[in-house]
């Protein structure tokens, strides 16, 4: 069972370069999963354009066999750091798309969709995937129907003003995409360029693989809500629309209506 704690406590973790690794490996009954996690870590490492060390690479490797004994056809969930001795695998109660992330911090937003599957009463429902994912919608469709004075950001330009700004209640995102950025290395401001926003910039711009991660990250260090959207938002259905993209969204202050 996934718990909150074990999630806010991986999204804590960041390195200085992208030396933090995130898997997500569905687990064949017999196959070859070491082949498999190689093809995703370089993957990640051509995405985020620094590769993976083949030291730190093989280190992984290693210890991913019993992985593959103790899960097999389940979707684990693997995050790695070789300097910092970090390994984690965590089998996921639901298959999820497979995905390798390089980053200075972990990729933890499909573990946060696990978790909010987890919470759904009804396990054995068909829909488990699209019920996951109803707080998401709502609480988008929520932030998008609030007067402008109700202080909610929609976008992520606006998302990452907001949660530079401090605390937010609450934080929509997408489960996937990467969007690169910076953030200022003296007072903490996200910005997707590097000569805006902060009047630090022009010295202390350092770049993010992943502002959205980033976000999220900081969002539940505050302890505010992360909701996660993501292959179930095909489905649209009366009271919980599909939000136009880009769907992140956040709201600042606590806010009544949403609770
Ligand atoms: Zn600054």
């Amino acid at each position: 069972m996934i718990t909150r704690a074990q999630i806010e406590k991986l999204g804590a973790l960041h390195a200085v370069e992208p030396t933090m690794l995130s898997l997500h490996l569905a687990v064949p009954p017999a196959a070859n999963l070491t082949a498999r996690a190689g093809e995703l870590i370089a993957a990640a490492g051509a995405a985020c354009g620094q590769p993976l060390a083949a030291r730190d690479r093989n280190w992984v490797l290693e210890k991913l066999p019993p992985c593959a004994r103790d899960c097999p056809g389940r979707t684990v969930a693997v995050f790695a750091c070789a300097g910092s001795g970090l390994f984690e695998a965590i089998p996921l109660p639901c298959p999820l798309p497979e995905c390798g992330v390089l980053g200075v911090r972990l990729h933890i937003r499909p573990l946060l969709l696990a978790w909010q599957r987890c919470l759904v009463p009804d396990q054995a429902s068909s829909d488990v995937a699209w019920w996951s994912e109803v707080p998401a919608r709502r609480t988008a469709a929520t932030i998008l129907a609030m007067p402008p004075g109700g202080r909610p950001a929609v976008g992520l330009p606006a998302c990452l003003a907001a949660v530079s700004a401090g605390p937010v209640q609450t934080l929509v995102v997408p489960v996937d995409g990467l969007v690169p950025g910076y953030e200022c290395g003296r007072c903490g401001t996200l910005s997707l360029d590097a000569d805006t926003c902060c009047p630090d910039w022009g010295t202390a711009a350092l770049p993010v693989p992943d502002v959205i991660e980033e976000m999220v990250s900081r969002v539940l260090e505050d302890g505010g809500d992360v909701l996660v959207a993501g292959g179930g938002w095909s489905r649209d259905q009366p009271g919980c629309p599909n939000p136009p993209a880009p769907y992140t969204s956040a709201i600042r202050d606590p806010c009544a209506c949403i609770r």
